[in-house]
């Protein structure tokens, strides 16, 4: 097998992943993103590569259910 030193080793392509290679790779540092599957298509595929908190409805007490419940 050929053998190829990265500075850097990124383990999954979703918006995460991806993010953290093109950064490093823009900085000038050899990148290697490898993915089990598809790149893209974990949690990242669910939400059209956003991250958007303040789309997030949080539950962490029973008063979230309610606002969520009247919410139009
Ligand atoms: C329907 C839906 C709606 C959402 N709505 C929102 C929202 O409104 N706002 C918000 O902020 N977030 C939302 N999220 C959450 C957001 O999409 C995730 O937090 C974000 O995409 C996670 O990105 P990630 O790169 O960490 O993970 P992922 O996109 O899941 O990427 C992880 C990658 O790692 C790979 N991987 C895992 N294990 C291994 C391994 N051992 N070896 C190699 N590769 C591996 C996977 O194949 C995958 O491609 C939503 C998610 C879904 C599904």
């Amino acid at each position: 097998m050929q053998q190829t030193k990265r500075d850097v080793i990124v383990v999954g392509g979703g918006v995460i992943g991806v993010s953290v290679a093109y950064y490093a790779a823009s900085q000038g540092a050899s990148v290697l993103l490898i993915d089990r599957g598809r790149i893209g298509h974990g949690s990242s595929y669910g939400n059209a590569g956003l991250l958007a908190p303040v789309t997030v409805n949080h539950f962490p007490v029973p008063e979230s259910f309610l606002r969520v419940a009247i919410s139009p």
